[in-house]
């Protein structure tokens, strides 16, 4: 804009200014209630699943196209966003802080949201049958699940004991606060176990993100206290970062130290609970009583996904040109369900996976060629108030049938307190923003 047009702005009447706002908006079909009616050849996308991938997708299907209809299903009325929810354990934040609803996808862009749970396709007929029994038809669908939780891979433990005496709080919620209650009231010098899974599951760092702010919880009310981490795999992400932290505020590594972690090698990985006697049991058979048992179960593609044929055995695969299914036509799945190996399951790529995936169904409705996606995980996680860290990874489309060609970058430990502190920040507000991006 030059400065004469500048000018011109600056001498605009509110009313004339809000009238050019409103003209635009409307043309975009962003603003005002969820009035606008559709025409009925328009394109119906349905989308299974209200989280971040689902939810990220219905918005940005709504900014690249204002005439497609977009039918989301959820069965819940509120969102409570997983990043973040690690921070609830310690009391750092509420879970409300965590909450959002689907009021802005609903008003703002024209998603018809319907509360409730899909339940089969029927592929050759293009529809989807809901629990309540409604049949909607899709043009395009798009699925986001979320992970099932195999509870049942661990003897003895299940979803009724996760939901009582035993949260896996892998899923933020009613778990995430049991968790936080018994970890409070916990005897004076008592142990919580963490038992995190082997690989592919949601959030790498979540488990070790997890002990490191029950530590700094322990260390200011319960200070003779102890953690152990008995783990189904020899390594895990960002390892570095976690035990330079853990040594120099927990001792780690010392007879003192408030955590110890336990590598599969070493006996670490849990194969049964014992609920009687409070105590889990490793694969060589030794047997660890805590007063806290956290065991975080081995995950598979939502039931939903498994139950309509879209998983090989455990995860969908994909093409990850589009994210459209290899085993059914006009299906897209994004998020955790997906076997995207080396990508990380996250909420990052999530959102990244629901904006290819939006892209790839907009150019063919206007008869465009797909273009080849690169898709970004900036992934950030803490180790407390005063330590936070980054992950940056890009993914390259390798050809169909192929896994995508990855670029890590791992940091290693910082060890200037200054960057530590800003790191921490960085990783804070990205949770903000991305809360804000996908549900406002
Ligand atoms: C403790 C923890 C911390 C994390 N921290 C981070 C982080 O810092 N950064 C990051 O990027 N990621 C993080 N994640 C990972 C992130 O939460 C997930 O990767 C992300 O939520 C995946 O999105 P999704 O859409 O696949 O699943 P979800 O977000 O779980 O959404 C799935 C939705 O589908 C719905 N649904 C399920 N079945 C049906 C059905 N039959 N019909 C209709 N709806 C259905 C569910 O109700 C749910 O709302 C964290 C996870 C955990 C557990």
């Amino acid at each position: 804009m030059n400065k004469k047009d500048l000018n011109k702005k600056k001498g605009m009447s509110r009313r004339q200014m809000l009238k050019m706002l409103g003209a635009t908006a409307a043309t975009y079909g962003l603003l005002g209630a969820s009035s606008k009616v559709f025409s009925k050849s328009a394109p119906h996308i349905v989308i299974v699943g209200g989280g971040i991938g689902g939810a990220a997708a219905a918005k940005y299907l709504r900014l690249l196209n204002a005439d497609v209809k977009i039918t989301l299903i959820e069965p819940n009325s509120q969102y409570i966003f997983c990043p973040g929810s690690n921070e609830v354990i310690p009391g750092w934040i509420t879970l409300e802080d965590l909450m959002v609803t689907y009021t802005a996808l609903k008003t703002r862009y024209h998603v018809n949201v319907i509360h409730d749970k899909a339940s089969i396709i029927d592929y050759d007929k293009k529809q989807l049958r809901l629990e309540k029994g409604t049949v909607l038809n899709y043009h395009k669908l798009i699925v986001s699940p979320g992970p099932m939780h195999g509870y049942h891979a661990i003897e003895g433990f299940s979803k009724a004991l996760a939901d009582g005496d035993f949260p896996s709080a892998y899923n933020a919620g009613k778990q995430t606060m049991t968790l936080r209650n018994q970890i409070l009231s916990m005897k004076q010098g008592g142990t919580v176990i963490i038992a995190p899974p082997e690989n592919d599951y949601r959030c790498p760092p979540a488990p070790y993100e997890r002990a490191s702010f029950i530590a700094a919880m322990l260390k200011e009310k319960n200070p003779t206290a102890k953690i152990l981490i008995l783990d189904a795999k020899d390594s895990f992400v960002l390892s570095d970062n976690y035990n330079f932290y853990w040594k120099k505020t927990f001792g780690y590594g010392t007879d003192n130290s408030m955590i110890e972690w336990v590598p599969k090698k070493k006996g670490g990985k849990v194969v049964k609970l014992d609920a009687t006697h409070h105590a889990v049991i490793t694969a060589d058979g030794q047997s660890h009583k805590g007063d806290v048992i956290n065991i975080i179960p081995p995950e598979a593609a939502g039931l939903f996904a498994l139950k309509n044929d879209l998983a090989d055995t455990q995860w969908c695969p994909v093409d990850f040109l589009d994210f459209s299914s290899m085993r059914h036509d006009d299906v897209y799945v994004i998020g955790d369900s997906v076997d995207g190996a080396p990508m990380p399951k996250t909420g990052y790529i999530a959102s990244n996976q629901a904006r290819i995936v939006v892209q790839a169904i907009n150019d063919e409705l206007h008869g465009k060629e797909l273009s080849t996606p690169f898709i970004i995980n900036d992934c950030v996680a803490m180790a407390g108030h005063d330590y936070g860290m980054a992950l940056s990874t890009t993914f390259r489309y390798a050809g169909k049938g192929k896994r995508l060609k990855d670029l890590y970058y791992i940091p290693e430990a910082e060890t200037n307190p200054a960057k530590q502190i800003v790191r921490q920040q960085v990783a804070e507000n990205w949770q903000r923003t991305f809360r804000k991006d996908i549900f406002e």
